[in-house]
């Protein structure tokens, strides 16, 4: 008689490390497109419901052999995570938040119904893999080495079901700025012919399936000449391409505070968590820094006599042509891991464009004030909570 043998968890202890033969040449920094290069090396661990999660492995990267009948490529059982690493001047690579990621990551498989995994266990594998590769990170400022986490099914049948099985892998790849616009700002299209993500929906969550139907969308927005598009539910806006939208506005009752106190009175807002918005961790930081100033922490060239009243609020596009109509919308930008932070320059919307003031180097006061102090942190120059991780 056999005992049942309980399937194994996530061990990141068992990895098993076979290091590349010969190594790539790494790019000049200059030359660095957003995800185009790939490192030496990948981690690869694959989940089956018997036997559970498999001995990981880190190997030279290269394709995975794959049955066509794979649950990924029928029915889009595909998670994702991005992230970054970054070389201290300590000389040692750290990752910005990390756990945020890894938390996302199990939420979003979670949704997909793919086997949950120990997200500590995840990022020991990660950080192994991130040292092996240090020589990768580029150390130039607004440069780092991109980390794509991935978990994809790999049930081989064709029933419209749960995949029991699946493979879970990480790949990483140098990268600089993420727009190649340089200090232009971008250009927005708001669109609500086509909606990314509605309430009870998966924008929430970190799915391939929810990217796939942005393109075509982006496509015709590129032709229009801006460079992504504004997501809105109905006239509610939710996103910017990928990243998350905020805007900073001189506050209706400005005058009145100001005869109070001897503040001036900006709101920064961003749309709330409705299921709708993808809950970046680059947007969670911002309002964490945003809030902080100037009591607990005074941001880059902002005066300490600036008041930024964060909120969570719903934004919508008659509000943010209404604003800028009276000269009160000061700044929009969108927000995430691959950006940092990207001063918006206009947003096409009904025809029209609302039209941003215009800021030497792209980003206003805020906006600046806020990606110098993200990056200050992650690259270890500046010390705040536990954000930056060695
Ligand atoms: N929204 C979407 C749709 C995204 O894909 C991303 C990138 N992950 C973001 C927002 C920003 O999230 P984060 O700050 O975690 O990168």
């Amino acid at each position: 008689v056999s005992t049942p043998v309980q399937p194994a968890e996530l061990d990141a202890s068992k990895v098993v490390v076979t290091l590349a033969q010969e190594l790539k040449p790494i790019p000049p920094a200059t030359e660095l497109k957003f995800g185009q290069v790939m490192t030496d090396h990948m981690m690869v661990v694959s989940y089956d419901p018997v036997n559970g999660w498999s001995t990981p492995e880190i190997k030279p990267y290269g394709p995975l052999a794959l049955d066509p009948a794979s649950s990924c490529f029928q029915y889009a059982t595909n998670v994702f995570e991005g992230m970054k690493a970054y070389v201290g001047p300590d000389g040692k690579p750290r990752l910005f938040r990390p756990n945020k990621n890894m938390d996302r990551m199990a939420m979003s498989a979670g949704r997909v119904a793919l086997p949950p995994f120990d997200t500590n266990e995840l990022l020991k594998l990660i950080r192994r893999l991130v040292a092996i590769e240090q020589r990768w990170i580029p150390t130039q400022k607004g440069h780092s080495l991109y980390i794509r986490p991935t978990i994809i099914g790999t049930r081989s049948s064709l029933g419209v079901a749960a995949s029991d099985s699946a493979v879970l892998y990480v790949i990483c790849s140098p990268t600089g700025p993420y727009f190649r616009t340089g200090a232009r700002p971008i250009n927005l299209l708001a669109v609500n012919e086509t909606v990314r993500a509605w309430p009870g929906g998966t924008g929430g969550y970190k799915l391939a399936l929810n990217y796939a139907p942005t393109f075509k969308p982006q496509q015709y927005a590129a032709k229009l000449g801006y460079d992504q598009c504004l997501w809105l539910l109905g006239e509610k806006i939710t996103e910017a391409g990928a990243m998350n939208f905020f805007v900073v506005v001189q506050r209706e009752d400005g005058v009145a505070e100001c005869t109070h106190h001897p503040h001036q009175t900006w709101t920064c807002s961003r749309p709330p968590l409705d299921g709708t918005i993808l809950p970046g961790v680059t947007r969670d930081s911002i309002l964490a820094l945003a809030t902080a100033h100037p009591s607990r922490m005074v941001l880059p060239n902002l005066p300490t006599s600036l008041r930024l009243h964060v909120s969570e609020r719903e934004l919508t596009m008659p509000e943010l042509s209404a604003w800028a109509a009276d000269g009160r919308l000061l700044e929009a930008f969108g927000v995430g891991t691959a950006v940092v932070v990207a001063a918006v320059g206009r947003i096409g919307y009904q025809g029209k464009d609302i039209v941003l003031p215009t800021h030497e180097g792209g980003l206003g006061p805020v906006g600046r004030a806020l990606y110098e102090r993200i990056t200050e942190i992650q690259d270890g120059k500046f010390q705040w909570e536990d954000w930056s991780v060695v």
